[in-house]
């Protein structure tokens, strides 16, 4: 084995699957589009170029230099900025997304008079605040809202949308889902327009979408985790016929010795400033592993061989080896859920391997 280590292997094909899989479930319920979402793996253009040939038309990430990465790398849009946009970066926006997700007038002014400048029409989907406590324009002022965009050249009112499950964690239910339906269904009838998208995200909608037959005017979701992890993250634990394990994180262990459980000596702060505190086992094969909290989040990791994660420092794992025989050399994978993912995909110091790559880099 001459792969390096730490390294963070990315199985294509069943990204692939996952995407190709999500759009038809979704489809039968009535989403008509997907928004692919790549900041969980800091808008990596391989697998982006997955989620388009697999069918996403709209590349969504929260970040402009995600963007023009992808960008960068050919990729064609269109592409949806998901992160409320600053005042400061309009012109960016506008030059880089064709969409952008939108609660704040002042915003919307500002992109309407950047794309203005630049001859362009630039799309906003207004994002409604449905309990979450994240984004959103509360529901009693969205009408003023919408009248206001509508009087505006530049931008083009494309959809609305909610976020649910990111900070309140808040899930979508029979109640938020239809209100959103409605909402969406009293604008059109009163401004005598179609909204392109009525978008939901993030990916835990999916516990609810799996239980209804059809999702009324809501047509869009927005999702990352469950087409990169399957979904592994969800109450579902998993999205049945997904893969859950398209990626994998390889360390290797660069020490195992048999040691005490418990640190002798005058024990003050640990390298990240709290007190440790340590069980006491008895004697432990104790195993060293080269990643730390540089390259994943060490929580969030679950070994796939049976050895328990006790912490980590900035570059060191440490944990019990149990009954697992490894010895110095030997590589242990693990699963990731996103949090971990997205710190592995960031770090500049865990490889990237791709499995099942179709495209000549
Ligand atoms: C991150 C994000 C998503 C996607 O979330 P996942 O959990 O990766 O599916 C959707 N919408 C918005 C606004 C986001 O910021």
């Amino acid at each position: 084995m001459t792969a390096r280590t730490p390294r963070l292997e990315i199985d294509l094909a069943k990204i692939g699957h996952n995407v190709r899989t999500l759009i038809e479930l979704y489809g039968a319920k009535g989403i008509k589009t997907i928004f692919g979402v790549t900041k969980g793996v800091c808008a990596d253009p391989v697998i982006a170029r997955v989620y388009k040939e697999n069918g996403i038309s709209v590349l969504a990430d929260s970040r402009i230099p995600n963007i023009r990465r992808m960008q960068d790398a050919g990729l064609p849009g269109p592409y949806l900025l998901l992160r409320l946009p600053t005042l400061s970066e309009a012109e960016e926006v506008v030059k880089y997304a064709d969409l952008s997700l939108n609660s704040e007038i002042a915003v919307v002014r500002a992109l309407a008079g950047a794309a203005l400048a630049s001859r362009r029409i630039h799309k906003v989907i207004l994002m409604v605040e449905l309990g979450d406590l994240r984004e959103g324009i509360l529901p009693p002022d969205l009408n003023a809202f919408v009248r206001e965009v509508l009087s505006l050249k530049g931008v083009e009112l494309a959809g609305i949308g909610t976020n649910l499950g990111c900070f309140g964690g808040v899930e979508a239910d029979e109640k938020n889902m239809s209100f959103l339906s409605s909402l969406a269904e009293t604008l059109e009838s009163e401004f005598h327009f179609k909204l392109q998208f009525v978008s939901i995200g993030c990916s835990n909608v999916y516990s609810w979408l799996k239980n209804v037959d059809e999702t009324r005017r809501i047509d869009n979701v927005r999702v990352g985790d469950s087409l990169l992890l399957g979904g592994r993250d969800l109450r579902e634990h998993g999205i049945q016929g997904l893969h859950c394990d398209a990626l994998t994180l390889v360390a290797e262990v660069i020490e195992a010795k048999v040691k005490p459980s418990v640190p002798w000596g005058t024990i003050g702060l640990d390298a990240f400033g709290s007190i440790p505190k340590f069980d006491d086992r008895g004697e432990m094969r104790r195993l060293i592993l080269n990643i730390g909290r540089q390259d994943f989040f060490y929580g969030l990791v679950y070994p796939r061989v049976d050895i328990e994660v006790l912490g980590a420092s900035s570059d060191h794992l440490i944990a019990d080896g149990k009954d697992s025989g490894l010895e110095v050399g030997d590589e242990v994978a693990f699963d990731l859920d996103y949090g971990a993912m997205l710190v592995a995909a960031t770090s500049p110091y865990v490889h990237k391997i791709y499995l099942n790559r179709e495209d000549t880099p």
